[in-house]
Order: structure tokens, then sequence, then C-alpha cells
């Protein structure tokens, strides 16, 4: 059976032609594109011209390569900041990719293939939320290639329902703002793999799955995809454009020798496929104590162990290399939040410095939610579900006070609403208290200024302290507002009675204006009795 899906060339003018048509049967006859002319002489010559110099030029794609040294240690090294655990999968892959880029490199300088070398395409085992896409992202980062990731599960064998695996490549493509040459050095993550192997129960009769095994080997081995996918009518339109318009045509197609591909899933059940292999007659791994075993038993798995899983063989043999992620424990999950540079908790961090709010995590509070991710068994994942939990009526409430310093203590973990009240109701009684002595200074620099005495009563301050508490208003400034004609008023007063000394009881704050006009009228006519 063969599964050769290749597009018919493209044809702008067949394309030109196919729109037309289109058009006409859905609007009628006098529906018409008008597409611009065709290209120019000159136009054709302009591109002639471009060409040569591009020979002479290295492209940046170029150069990344040449420049490629590192060594297998150094990426290891760059790995451990970002990943915890996961020794085995680091020490494998930094070597793979050294081997794969210093091939690269070899074939750039040499302008040809060397034969003797099978690229070595990864197959990764390992729960979810383990770092296996972790990984993958770190080395591209540090390699400066694009990378792309993609469920294997979204294929169809054909590319006319779902998505075409050749998509995978072109997206390599877009991942590296157009540049095709730096796309055909890139890394292609696929997970879900395993949900794309025939079930053996059913005589390997799933031909979906196959199809779209076949469509990948096709990809890992060698061959070249049109940049421009032929079901992407927007592209098309753009590329007829292009050519109408003289523009040079880019590079049509990307090669994918030297891309690699790296697929990975969880592969729930391969431990007893190797368990059997192996001679071993014990029944199933499902039980949690088995759980440690049963990744023991993953780690040997051979290129059998995958065909008997329901694999083409011929695919697994374009996946010479099979690396295993570890399930990680509480004092893994802790170790990835207190020292991966990439922890979400920096993200947390950063989040709440945007409100000038320092957020700080007890060790004791992360190993809890540590804890309670593992329950959730999706890996780290679960880290941030947790912490999400846990923060988000703080991240909503503490922007609008002066709390700017949270300290996430176990009891914060337990119970986080109850924590986030006691602390705005301590945040409360700290605010009033404040300003109750803000309104007490506003009192004393009016004294300071003019030499008369204000004294709020009990009842007064009690009231004005309230409203500024509640309505988080700032207390001198209010102050100022509210008695903005006693500066006046009271001076005047004072020149006509001699009296020093007011007190503002809870009528005058809150009829400031009619308490002032009834003082100085009753000042007017003291000092015309006397
Ligand atoms: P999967 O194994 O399912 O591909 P991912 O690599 O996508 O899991 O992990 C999800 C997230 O969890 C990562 O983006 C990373 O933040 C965190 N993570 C997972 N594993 C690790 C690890 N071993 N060390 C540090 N962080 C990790």
């Amino acid at each position: 059976m063969s599964f050769d899906n290749s597009k018919p060339p493209f044809n702008p003018e067949e394309l030109q032609k196919e729109l037309q048509k289109l058009l006409k049967g859905k609007f009628g006859e006098d529906a018409q594109i008008i597409f611009s002319a065709s290209p120019t002489d000159d136009a054709e010559d302009d591109m002639d011209g471009e060409g040569e110099v591009e020979v002479h030029e290295e492209s940046a794609a170029r150069r990344l390569v040449r420049e490629f040294n590192y060594l297998p240690k150094q990426i290891k090294e760059y790995l451990d900041r970002y990943v915890i655990k996961q020794d085995e999968a680091k020490i494998v892959l930094s070597t793979v990719i050294c081997d794969h880029y210093n091939y690269v490199k070899k074939c750039l300088e040499s302008g040809e293939q060397l034969s003797e070398y099978a690229k070595q395409n990864v197959i990764m085992t390992g729960p979810t939320g383990s770092g296996k896409t972790y990984l993958i992202r770190n080395i591209a980062k540090l390699m400066g290639v694009p990378f792309v990731k993609a469920d294997a599960t979204k294929f169809s064998e054909t590319g006319y329902v779902g998505s075409d695996v050749d998509d995978l490549v072109r997206e390599l493509v877009h991942k590296a703002d157009g540049d095709v040459e730096l796309a055909q050095f890139g890394i292609v993550y696929l997970d879900e793999i395993d949900k794309i192997a025939s079930d053996r129960s059913t005589g390997g009769r799933d031909v979906s799955g196959k199809g779209v095994q076949f469509g990948l080997l096709k990809l890992m081995e060698e061959t070249d995809v049109p940049v421009r996918s032929p079901m992407d009518i927007q592209a098309q339109i753009q590329s007829m454009m292009d050519f109408q318009q003289g523009k040079k045509p880019a590079q049509k197609t990307i090669n994918t020798k030297h891309i690699l591909f790296i697929v990975s899933g969880a592969f729930t059940g391969i431990a007893d496929v190797i368990q059997r292999r192996m001679g071993d007659k014990r029944v199933g791994f499902t039980a949690e104590v088995h759980e440690e075993e049963a990744e023991d038993y993953v780690r040997l798995a051979q290129s059998v162990d995958f065909v008997e899983y329901g694999f083409e063989p011929e695919f697994i043999g374009r996946l010479p290399v099979c690396v295993t992620c570890r399930d990680l424990k509480p004092e893994d999950l802790f170790k990835v939040l207190k020292y991966s540079e990439g922890s979400i908790i920096r993200q947390v961090e950063n989040a709440m410095s945007s409100y000038g709010i320092d957020v700080y995590f007890t060790d004791e509070a992360l190993e809890k939610i540590a804890e309670r991710a593992h329950e959730e068994k999706t890996g780290a994942r679960a880290l941030v579900s947790v912490l999400e939990r846990v923060l988000r009526h703080f991240k909503f409430e503490l922007p609008s006070t002066d709390i700017n310093q949270l300290v996430i203590t176990p009891e914060v973990v337990e119970d986080p609403e109850g924590q986030l009240k006691s602390m705005l109701e301590g945040a409360k009684t700290n605010a009033h208290l404040l300003n109750r002595e803000q309104l007490r200074r506003f009192a004393r620099d009016f004294k300071e200024k003019h030499s008369i005495d204000i004294e709020f009563a009990a009842d007064a301050l009690e009231y004005l302290t309230d409203i500024c508490t509640e309505q988080e208003r700032e207390p001198i400034k209010y102050c100022k507002e509210l008695f903005a004609d006693y500066e006046y008023g009271l001076v005047l007063i004072k020149r006509n009675t001699g009296q020093e000394k007011f007190v503002f009881d809870k009528n005058v704050v809150q009829n400031p204006a009619e308490a002032l006009n009834e003082w100085i009228r009753k000042s007017v006519e003291k000092a015309k009795s006397d």
C-alpha cells in the first residue's frame, strides 16, 4: 500500500483560472478577480541580478550552524539550569544534539551529504508533565533554531481532513520568521505519538494511524515540502500576486534532511510489553507499588517493543534514539519550584511586582504546594494550577490595598481565603490607625501655620477616619478640601474676637461651610457688642 500524499506542482495561471471559475459559480458570470500585470522583462533581469549577489553572502542560518561548537556537557549544564532531574535524558539529548549539528556543519562545509550518517531522531517516553517538551524547547532556545510542537493525533493521512503532516515543517518557517534556510535546521516535536500506534488486537488494521506514520516517516527521512500549502488559498493568492508583480520567487520548498524530529508520548502499558519480551512472567504494572519498577523497564525499551506496541517497523527504524523521562516525585516538584530558572514562582513574583508587591514563599509552603501538585498526577503541570488556586484572590485583592509584602506560608496554602481575609482586616486596622494620625497631623500643621489651635472632637475624628479608610482617601488632602475656607475664616474670627482655639465636632465636619459661616456671624456680632 502506498501512502504517497504529494501534491500537484503549483501553477499560478492554473490557480487564477480555478479561482475565476469558483467565483463565477458562486456569484454569477459578472464576478471576476483583477490581477496585476505580468512580470516585465526588467523585473526578470532584476531577479537575476539579485540572485547573483546572494550566492556570495553567508546566510544567518548557515553562520549559526558553522559557529556551532557546543560540547555535550555544556548543553547538559544549560539544561540543568531549567530542568530538574531527568539526568539520563539530558545526557542522551545533549549528545544527540552535538552529533546532529556537528554532522550538519560538516555537510555544509563539504557541500555534500555524508553517506555514513543516520539522523538521530529521538523517541521519548515518560509521563505527562515530566519535562519532555521543556527539555527540547530549551535545547532549541539555546541553539537559536526554530521549534515546533504538535500533537500527532491532529494529523490525518491525506492532509485534506484535519491537518497535514507537511504543515509541521511549514510551521518551522513561520517560527523562523520566514527564513526557509533556518527552518531547515529546526526541531519538530510531536507529542502523543503513542496515540497513532495501531491496536495489535485488531490485527494492526488501524489505517489512519498507519498512514500518519508513513507520512511522518517520509519527513523524517528526507523530502521536499512546498513552502506554501496547496490548501492555503491565501498563501497561493499571495504567491500569484508576487509572481504577477515580478517579485523574485522565494525558495519554494523546505528540505527536511537536517530537521531533527523528536516524538514523545506516555506509552502507557509499554512496560508490560518489555516485561513480556524479557521473559518476566509477573502480570501487569497497574498497582502503585510497581510504578517505579515499571519505569525501570521502560528505560530498557527497544525498537521491537515499539513495534509490538503498534508501530510500523519502518517508522520506528527512523527513530534510533530512545530516552525516558521519569515521574517527578514531590521532592522533585519542590526543586522545580525553588531552583528551576523557569520556575512558575518567578512568574508570580514578576506579576505581583508590577503592583509594587514583594512575594516570598517559605520552603514549607513550597513543600506543601509540591505535595498538592503531586496528588493531581499531571507532573509539574499541576504546580501551575495549585499555585493559581492559592493565589487567585490575593492577586485580585492586594493590588488595591497598601499591602506591599506577602509571605506565602503553609497556612496560606491550606486556607488562602481565610488568611487573605485576616490579612485584609489587619491591613484595614492599620490603615485606620494611620489615617487617624494623619488627621491629627493636619491639625498640628494648621497650628504651626496660623497659630490657631484646632482640635477634632472624638466623634468627629472617628467620623473622618472612617471616611478616609472606607473611601481610601488621603486624610490631609481630604481635610484641605473640606476646610478650604477655614484658613481665611478662622484668621478673621481670631482678628474679631481673639479666639485661638476651635473644636471641630461631628456637626462641623459634616457641614463645614455652614459651621464656619455661623462662627463668623457670631464673631462679628461679638466684635460689635464689645
Ligand atoms: P511533558 O513531559 O508532558 O512534555 P512539559 O515539558 O510540557 O511536560 O512540562 C510542562 C511544564 O512543567 C514545563 O513547561 C515546565 O515549566 C514544567 N516542568 C516539567 N518538567 C520539569 C522539570 N523536570 N524541571 C523543571 N520544570 C519542569
